[in-house]
């Protein structure tokens, strides 16, 4: 497997993270997730707009700009053969003695890899179970960076009560999962969360936005409650590596009866056109 390092192609071996990495020390960085079908990185623009906001936010200075980048991830996916996964890419604030100022000769660190992976077709089809837990986040969570505790510990949360996901609230407000958006359907309506500080603006949940207009359907975009959440029609999840999934039981208790809703399989064909190409 070829690593991306700043701009050259290297072995896993080759790649030397220093331990005064700042991503190590404070997770200062930020990072990007694609996902490639048929060997083409999907919506490619919209990620790296979302990765200079990010670095731009937290005053990194990236080490190639996004059209270079975009060319050195498509020989990355070429040179690993890669058809069907992920690429991962991260940049950090770089190495320094640890002190909580930025360094004055910041070098900026970019890694970057491809993983294989599948489309999750079988809870595509299925649905998830979730469980709701307090978003404990802090309050820039529109920004894509490393510090990931929160979200580690309510992916576990789930694994730990062996459901698919995490729904988190704060005090009742639904914002988001630990690695995708949420979307509730109600009398025909897909409402979702507004993308402020408090989510981040998933790229995917963009592309159903905009699919479900398409459809005709009404879109929302405001908070929802708990409560809503509860008596809704049908519930769903985004994200760039569950596509649109649905979800079946919060906290136990089925999703209405209990099955993927109507408008959740036609949000999914809909988008199984846009990665058909
Ligand atoms: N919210 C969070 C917290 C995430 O980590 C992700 C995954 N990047 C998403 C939402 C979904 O975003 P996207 O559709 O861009 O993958």
């Amino acid at each position: 497997l070829t690593y991306l390092y700043q701009d050259r192609f290297v072995s896993k071996e080759e790649l030397q993270i220093s331990p005064e990495d700042r991503g190590y020390y404070f997770g200062d960085g930020v990072y990007e997730v694609f996902r490639v079908y048929h060997g083409r990185l999907y919506e490619a623009a919209a990620h790296f707009e979302r990765w200079e906001k990010s670095a731009a936010a937290l005053r990194i200075p990236l080490p190639l700009p996004s059209g270079e980048l975009t060319g050195r991830l498509e020989e990355l996916i070429r040179i690993n053969g890669l058809s069907e996964g992920t690429v991962y890419m991260q940049v950090t604030r770089g190495a320094a003695p640890r002190s909580h100022p930025f360094p004055a000769d910041t070098k900026p660190i970019l890694m970057a890899y491809t993983t294989e992976a599948r489309r999750p077709l079988n809870t595509m089809k299925e649905g998830i179970s979730a469980v709701t837990m307090e978003d404990i986040r802090w309050l820039r969570c529109d920004l894509k960076t490393l510090n990931l505790l929160p979200n580690v510990l309510a992916k576990q949360h789930a694994v730990d009560q062996g459901a698919g996901d995490v729904i988190l609230h704060r005090n009742g407000t639904v914002t988001e999962c630990s690695a995708s958006n949420i979307m509730i359907v109600k009398d025909g309506a897909v409402i979702t969360h507004p993308a402020n500080h408090l989510i981040l603006h998933g790229i995917t949940r963009a592309v159903v936005l905009r699919l479900a207009q398409g459809l005709g359907l009404s879109v929302r975009e405001t908070p929802f409650t708990l409560k809503e959440l509860r008596a809704a029609d049908e519930v769903f999840i985004t994200g760039t590596t569950v596509e649109v999934t649905p979800v079946i039981s919060v906290d136990g208790v089925p999703v209405a009866d209990g099955r993927p809703g109507e408008i959740t399989r036609r949000l999914q064909n809909e988008f199984e056109k846009t990665i058909s190409f």
